[in-house]
């Protein structure tokens, strides 16, 4: 049934992901049940985005009380859920204002569109370069894999959109030499994911954006993937003290349902005026609904606080892995975004865990990356730490 099932995907899908040979059905929490039956504890989250877990029950009833009265009317009108879900953002981060559309590279789309019309607005349309980083991640659509500055994404798409420029991460000198008055904005990912969960120095926020206020540059987070509690803080700039003008989220907002969002300071987001952007199905009653439970679950539970705790007990039982396994480079990561880099190829770890029943990630190669739902326990932890002190034993034999 299940080799029926994928090679009927195989004949009719885009060949656009290498899937894993496995057809989910079912999840409840931070597990999951295939088509066979087997069960699987995941540390991937839907690539970190169920972070309340699967099927969280509030969310889900959210979801289908806001079904039954209001599906869609469009952004011409005003919606009861967007509104309290744009004022939440607002009371609990630096923005005053939001942008909904329906992914992070959207998201994004509008983080850089609003960057440009911002200096157009004030009569200097010649400056429209933003800086990115070497290893970023912003997204596929044309604008945002023009931001990314991983050359194998934008491979076959040249021309890509001009007037994006790249300098390596947690590198404030080389920032500091490419500055200048032609640059409109620095984005940049708190803690890059998809280029191997890269921390920067506890100085380097700062130093951004002190070198944005001295040229007068807009600085963009990119927090698709570490918003939401991911690291341990709502949002991870928090971390650091230093807030940006612009921010993008979507992965974790909706836990699992389709939303962007893009956050901006007043005297910023004061360019889009009437016509200036726009999405038909941004801020849509069903998923804003949706949205405003994951955030009130989040308060309610503590997530973030949880998700700091849990995070440091992770890392610390990965970190005694390492003192045992020679094949481990590096124990890194904030919160419950934490990678492993190893001293080879990670895929075959990847395959060896699922076939004991743990969904787990690698990036860049050889970085195993777990970004579990932030619910994850201390049992679960210690039963994937078990699984691959036994993997990485067996290897050695
Ligand atoms: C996943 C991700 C994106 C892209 O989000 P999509 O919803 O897939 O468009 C952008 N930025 C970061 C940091 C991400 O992790």
């Amino acid at each position: 049934m299940k080799n029926q099932l994928i090679a009927r995907a195989d004949s009719v899908l885009a060949a656009t992901y290498k899937r894993f040979p496995l057809v989910i059905e079912r999840g409840q929490g931070c597990t999951l049940w295939d088509t066979d039956g087997r069960a699987y504890t995941d540390f991937v989250a839907g690539i970190a985005v169920c972070n309340l877990g699967h099927a969280c029950p509030e969310v889900a009833k959210a979801l289908c009380d806001q079904a039954e009265r209001l599906f869609h009317v469009s952004n011409l009108y005003y919606t009861l859920p967007q509104i309290e879900l744009a004022a939440w953002l607002v009371d609990n981060s630096f923005a005053d204002r939001v942008f909904f559309c329906n992914s992070g590279a959207e998201a994004n789309e509008a983080a850089i569109k609003l960057a440009r019309k911002n200096f157009h607005d004030k009569g200097q349309p010649d400056r429209y370069k933003i800086i990115s980083m070497e290893k970023s991640f912003h997204g596929r659509t044309f604008g945002t894999l023009s931001a990314t500055g991983q050359q194998k994404i934008r491979e076959g798409y040249a021309p890509v959109l001009s007037g994006f420029e790249f300098v390596p991460f947690n590198d404030i000198i080389a920032l500091k030499r490419r500055m200048g008055d032609d640059i409109c904005a620095v984005m940049l990912e708190p803690i890059q994911g998809e280029g191997g969960v890269v921390c920067p120095d506890a100085a380097y926020l700062a130093a951004v954006r002190q070198l944005c206020d001295d040229a007068g540059a807009l600085l963009i987070f990119d927090e698709v993937q570490t918003g939401m509690g991911r690291t341990g803080r709502m949002f991870a700039y928090e971390h650091s003290g230093v807030a940006p003008d612009i921010m993008t989220l979507a992965k974790a907002l909706g836990n699992g349902l389709p939303i962007g969002a893009m956050l901006a300071k007043e005297n910023v987001m004061a360019a889009f005026v009437p016509g200036a952007h726009a999405s038909t199905f941004g801020g849509t009653p069903v998923i804003t609904a949706a949205a405003l439970e994951v955030v009130r679950v989040m308060e309610r539970d503590r997530i973030p606080e949880r998700c700091r705790k849990v995070g440091e007990y992770f890392k610390s039982r990965l970190q005694a892995l390492m003192d045992r396994h020679e094949i481990i480079e590096d124990v890194r990561g904030l919160g419950l975004l934490v990678g492993l880099k190893l001293k080879t190829p990670g895929a075959s770890i990847v395959a060896e865990c699922m076939k004991r029943g743990f969904l787990i990630n690698c990036t860049q190669e050889n970085i195993l990356r777990f970004i579990p739902p932030l619910i994850i326990t201390h049992q679960e932890i210690d039963a994937l730490i078990n699984c691959l002190d036994d993997i990485f034993s067996e290897m050695r034999i």
